[in-house]
């Protein structure tokens, strides 16, 4: 199994769950005691949220790649950027590491795509769901974006960057994700992408209600999809067979 290099700390809060997910993944197709072989490199998210806020994606991106470039100097064979909003620096970190990545929007493209889907919502940070390169990257894979009105995309924001960053899971942020979901899911949207890394954190239990069935809404969540491609990537590289 080669080893895959995880950029990490964007935040900390998801990529635990990366860590945890990749391993459950190898674990469940090898069997035995195996697990992932993975480089974490963990960075600190305040320079990248501070470079975010300035909008100097040049500098956002020169943390990324330095931390790219440790991880192939480590040993890495590919890398993954645990955040959809610094996919915004894919190219970049990618040239600077010299090693293939995963990105995430394949990804979840391939997901939307397995199920026929072709209209979905957007969750995610401000930049994800505001600045134009994300519905683009999505419009290239053939799948329309849309994206919550701004006062939803304002409140969604906010429990990512106030709570969720913080691994902090709120019941009423819990119930804000769904009301947001089953509102892009009522105005067109076939399903809905969880385009933050730390989302999955509010949306393991679909709400109960009588007025809302939220059984009804396919959801891409890109931190499991992205965690599935860097399994499939790890397994395809090595020649063991499970047991
Ligand atoms: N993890 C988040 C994402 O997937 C946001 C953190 C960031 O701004 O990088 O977009």
């Amino acid at each position: 199994m080669n080893t895959l290099g995880i950029i990490g700390g964007l935040s900390w809060a998801s990529t635990q769950q990366y860590y945890r997910l990749i391993n459950e993944e190898i674990n469940r197709v090898r069997g035995r005691q195996a697990s992932a072989e993975l480089l974490i490199r963990s960075i600190n998210f305040q320079p990248v949220i501070d470079a975010q806020v300035r909008n100097d994606w040049n500098a956002a991106a020169a943390l990324l790649c330095d931390a790219a470039r440790d991880l192939e100097r480590g040993g890495a064979k590919a890398f993954l950027i645990a955040s959809n909003t610094m996919h915004l620096v894919y190219d970049q970190v990618r040239d600077a590491a010299g090693i293939p990545g995963l990105n995430i929007f394949d990804a979840t493209a391939a997901q939307i795509h397995a199920k026929g889907l072709h209209k979905v919502g957007l969750l995610g940070t401000r930049y994800t769901m505001s600045l134009s390169f994300f519905r683009e990257e999505y419009a290239r894979r053939g799948i329309d974006v849309i994206v919550p009105e701004a006062k939803d995309a304002a409140r969604v924001n906010e429990v990512i960057f106030k709570e969720l960053i913080h691994n902090q899971v709120r019941p009423e942020s819990q119930r804000l994700i769904w009301d947001v979901m089953a509102t892009l899911h009522k105005t067109g949207a076939e399903g809905v992408i969880l385009g933050c890394t730390e989302l999955e954190l509010l949306t393991g239990e679909r709400p109960q209600t009588s007025t809302t069935d939220f059984e009804d809404i396919p959801v891409f969540d890109t931190t499991a999809l992205h965690a599935m491609s860097a399994a499939q990537w790890l397994i395809g590289t090595s020649s063991q067979r499970k047991p």
